[in-house]
C-alpha cells in the first residue's frame, strides 16, 4: 500500500507571484499572502514589485550659463517641519539659451512676428498684433480701451525706465494706463539673479501644497517660473503686461521670468519619446512640457498636473501656455524661506 506523503505534496504546490500578493494552489488548500507578511527570496526571478523610483534633483540638468554660480548643499527645513538637504541654486535670470526678443507691437499694422503674446487665463493665446490692440474693446467689452495714438497709429508703450516701474507694478499710475506694458532687460543689468533652496531627494507631502502667490520653480535655462500674473489687475488698468513668444516678461524687481511653457526652456530631450524636460518644481520634481513626441498630454495626470512612470518617477507636465500656469499644486515637501524658518 501506498501512503500520501506530505513533504512530497508541499512540494508540487504551484505559486504564482501576482503584484502585491502571493497566490499558492495545490489540490487540498489555498492560501492567499499580503506580501509583506513574508520574505520573499526573489534574486533569481523578475516578479514585480511596488517599489516606486524616486529621482533625486540632477545639477547637470541646468543649461551652461543659466546658473551665477555652482551649486552648493546646505540643511533646510522642509514645510512639514523635517530637516532635509538641499541644494542651493542660483539662477541667472536670464535665458543661456536664446536673445530675449519683442513684446510690444510697435504700431497697428505689425505683424504676429513683430512682437509676443498675451495670454489672460481664459484659455487662448494671443498673437499682439496691431489688430489684437485694436480688438481689446471688444475682446474686453470696455470701450476705454485704447491702447494706440489714432493720428499716428502708434502703439502706447512704455518705453523708458520710469514708464516700466510706473506701469508694471499692481497699482498702475493713472498716466500709464491704456499702455503695453514692456521693460528692457538692460534695465536689470541683463537679468536678476534668485536663489532657489530645493530638497535634492523629492519627498511626498501628507497634502498636496497650493501653489498660491510664491514662485513655481525654476527652468533649466536660467528664468525663474513665476507664480501666476495678476491678470486682474493687469486688465482693472487698461493694460497688456505684454509676453515674449516665450511666455516671459520683464519687470524691475523680478527681472526676466515666466508665466507660462512655451516651449523655450524644454532643453533636457528624453530618448523614449517622452515631453523633454523644463525644470524644477520647488518640491524638487522635475516639471516637462505638456506634449510628447506625437504631441499628445498624458491623460492620467493627478491635480498638480504629476504622473508617475519608472524612469522619472513622479513629475509634473506644464499646463498649456494660455493657463498661465505651469503646474496645480506642490506633490512634494518645500523648504521654508529664511524667513519662514524663524522664531515661531
Ligand atoms: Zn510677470
Ligand atoms: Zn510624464
Amino acid at each position: 500500500m501506498l501512503k500520501p506523503i506530505p513533504h512530497l505534496l508541499k512540494a508540487l504546490t504551484v505559486c504564482f507571484i501576482t503584484i502585491g500578493l502571493v497566490a499558492c494552489n495545490s489540490d487540498s488548500e489555498e492560501t492567499i499572502i499580503e506580501e509583506d507578511s513574508i520574505v520573499v527570496d526573489d534574486s533569481s526571478s523578475d516578479s514585480d514589485t511596488t517599489t516606486e523610483t524616486i529621482v533625486e534633483v540632477d545639477p547637470f540638468n541646468f543649461e551652461s550659463g543659466a546658473l551665477v554660480s555652482s551649486i552648493t548643499t546646505e540643511t533646510c527645513t522642509l514645510s512639514n517641519g523635517d530637516e532635509a538637504s538641499c541644494y542651493r541654486i542660483d539662477i541667472a535670470g536670464a535665458p543661456s539659451n536664446y536673445e530675449i526678443s519683442s513684446f510690444c507691437p510697435k504700431n497697428i499694422t505689425s505683424t504676429a512676428d513683430e512682437a509676443g503674446i498675451w495670454f489672460d487665463g481664459s484659455g487662448e493665446v494671443y498673437d499682439i498684433t496691431g489688430d489684437f490692440i485694436l480688438s481689446l474693446p471688444t475682446l474686453y467689452n470696455d470701450s476705454n480701451w485704447k491702447l494706440y495714438d489714432e493720428s499716428t497709429g502708434l502703439v502706447n508703450i512704455t518705453d523708458t525706465e520710469e514708464s516700466c516701474e510706473g506701469a508694471a507694478r499692481p497699482d498702475v499710475e493713472e498716466q500709464y494706463q491704456n499702455h503695453c506694458v514692456e521693460c528692457s532687460i538692460d534695465y536689470v543689468n541683463g537679468g536678476i539673479s534668485a536663489s532657489f533652496l530645493i530638497p535634492i531627494t523629492p519627498i511626498a507631502a501628507a497634502q498636496t501644497i497650493n501653489v498660491g502667490r510664491v514662485n513655481i520653480g525654476l527652468a533649466l535655462n536660467g528664468v525663474e517660473l513665476a507664480a501666476p500674473a495678476p491678470v486682474d489687475a493687469i486688465l482693472s488698468a487698461y493694460t497688456i503686461a505684454a509676453f515674449d513668444d516665450c511666455a516671459g516678461h520683464i519687470n524691475l524687481n523680478e527681472g526676466y521670468h515666466y508665466h507660462g511653457e512655451a516651449g523655450c526652456s524644454q532643453t533636457q530631450i528624453q530618448s523614449d519619446g517622452h515631453s523633454a524636460m523644463m525644470g524644477y518644481a520647488l518640491d524638487g520634481y522635475g516639471i516637462f512640457g505638456m506634449l510628447d513626441d506625437t504631441n499628445t498630454e498624458p491623460t492620467d495626470l493627478d491635480s498638480c498636473r504629476g504622473h508617475t512612470d519608472e524612469t522619472r518617477g513622479y513629475h509634473y507636465h506644464a499646463a498649456s501656455v494660455s493657463e498661465n500656469m505651469f503646474i496645480g499644486c506642490f506633490r512634494g515637501e518645500i523648504a521654508l524661506t529664511e524667513d519662514e524658518t524663524g522664531p515661531r
